[in-house]
């Protein structure tokens, strides 16, 4: 049996809305794929070995578990950038997407400082963008999700796709998340790879690739995947009318 690994960064801290669930989610479809996917819980950051890893995943936390895990991530982040640029896949969620990039400013004005690994910056206010959000992808199709975020993330980079229904990436631009090479960020929660079969797949292919292992794109069966995806749509796009 192919054999994946996963390295699962701080899921002491960043595991908001079952985010863990994307790791479910990449572990099913492997699996139906007879990939055995290892996951490898990253609590501490010392001496780890990027090398080793064909996936990376990063969750979301609140501000307060976001500063704590960027300290640790600091340590580790020529290797994080490094392997980004050689084309790791990652899933980075919200709070770990924010973080990637130069700074975080807070509700009250304090800047945290970043990861520096991609250049943007996120602007927190009090209110804060939630509910459900529906995005439509060049790339991935339609993407359905939760958002619940007081950041606003400007950036010039490639995008998930257009926000149909939502907020996304801020308030202003009816843009979500970054599209990096092989790296996804997201503000989608939910959590979002079991609700999007495609963006699970994306991930798994790259890994796939970048490892020589064979991997059938168009082998499963989504009809429920995505029969489930379009009564989200159906329930958004209901809201707004
Ligand atoms: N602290 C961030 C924000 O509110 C991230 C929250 C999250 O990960 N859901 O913008």
């Amino acid at each position: 049996m192919y054999e994946l690994t996963v390295y699962h960064f701080m899921p002491d801290k960043l595991n908001l809305y079952s985010d863990i669930g994307n790791i479910m989610a990449l572990k099913f479809r492997a699996k139906q794929r007879n990939i055995k996917l290892n996951v490898v819980d990253i609590n501490e950051t010392e001496n780890i070995d990027l090398s080793k890893a064909d996936i990376f995943f990063i969750g979301g936390g609140s501000d307060r578990e976001q500063a704590l895990a960027t300290q640790a991530l600091l340590k580790i982040k020529k290797q994080l950038k490094d392997a980004i640029e050689d084309g790791l896949p990652g899933l980075t969620v919200c709070g770990g997407y924010q973080f990637l990039g130069e700074k975080y400013i807070t509700p009250d004005g304090q800047e945290l400082e970043g990861l520096h690994i991609l250049d943007f910056y996120t602007e927190s206010k009090e209110d804060r963008l939630t509910g459900d959000i529906v995005i439509e992808s060049e790339k991935f199709g339609t993407i359905v999700g939760f958002e619940n975020h007081g950041g606003r993330t400007y950036h010039h980079y490639d995008t998930l796709g257009n926000v149909k229904y939502g907020y996304g990436n801020n308030d202003t631009e009816q843009k979500e998340g970054i599209h990096y090479k092989n790296l996804l960020g997201t503000y989608l929660h939910g959590p979002v790879l079991p609700k999007n079969h495609e963006l699970t797949d994306y991930l798994l292919e790259a890994a796939a690739k970048r490892k020589g292992i064979p991997f059938e794109p168009q082998k499963l069966d989504n009809t429920v995947e995505e029969a489930a995806k379009q009564v989200l749509v159906n329930r958004a796009l209901n809201q707004k009318a």
